[in-house]
């Protein structure tokens, strides 16, 4: 166990208010694409850049490529949660860990077993039809050929957050609340470059601020702890050192 995962599993040890703050890099070793990361999606090419396609106004004006996208780049099905997402729901067992809060649309850290998961662009194992507001699993998007039907015959979207549209607010202030109630925040897998990560760092007045990434960001001078290695593998060593109950 390198020096900082040591310190990392001390401070868990510790703290019985921990709120955890993910991004992409959070799924990626759970095989899903690090969506504005280099090797990500927006590297790849298409008739349209992802941002467009990803927009509202394209789902309205194109809406059977944006699901053809979609159904292609941003759903995986197969993903399983990897060692972070089995950690963090581990941490809340435990009750250490109050809430997590996602960028992510994948539904892992549900599916990993966390009760309390804010997640801030939505999430795309839930979809609604556009006209009675039914609710439909992920399989339905999947298995659809053309623009998926409610039977009502409205259109059903993703409850995902599409560029153009708004954050939920009462899930943003949900995910403010945690981070400003909490004694230990830890910021996993973002660069904090994109709104609205970076401002969320602003509301913390907790003890500890850790951040575990693979490369350096803009708040590494404000954390007390910088681990700059693969967060699930940080996470569970750290988890591995906490007594059971
Ligand atoms: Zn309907």
């Amino acid at each position: 166990m390198s020096k900082e995962v040591n310190e990392l599993a001390k401070i868990l040890q510790d703290s019985n208010y921990i709120v955890f703050f993910g991004g992409a890099g959070v799924s990626t070793e759970s095989g899903i694409p690090d969506f504005r990361s280099a090797d990500g999606l927006y590297s790849e090419s298409y008739a349209y850049p992802p941002e467009t396609i990803l927009s509202r106004s394209f789902f309205e004006s194109h809406t059977e490529e944006f699901i053809c996208f979609y159904r292609d780049k941003l759903l995986h099905p197969d993903a399983k949660p990897n060692k972070a997402h089995l950690a963090l729901a581990e941490l809340e067992k435990l009750g250490k860990l109050k809430a997590v809060i996602t960028q992510n649309v994948d539904g892992l850290h549900t599916l990993a077993g966390n009760d309390n998961v804010l997640e801030l662009h939505g999430s795309a194992l839930r979809n609604f039809c556009m006209s009675c507001n039914e609710s439909y699993s992920v399989e339905t998007i999947i298995q659809s050929t053309k623009i998926p039907r409610c039977s009502c015959g409205g259109i059903i979207k993703p409850d995902v957050v599409l560029f153009e549209e708004a954050l939920d607010q009462s899930v943003m202030s949900r995910a403010i609340s945690a981070v400003a109630d909490a004694d230990v925040l830890i910021i996993g897998g973002t660069s904090l470059n994109v709104y609205p990560a970076a401002g969320m760092v602003n509301y913390f007045r907790g003890s500890k601020l850790v951040l575990i990434n693979k490369s350096k960001t803009a708040y590494d001078g404000y954390a007390d702890l910088v681990i700059n290695e693969s967060i699930g593998k940080a996470l569970d060593e750290a988890l591995k050192t906490i007594p059971l109950p």
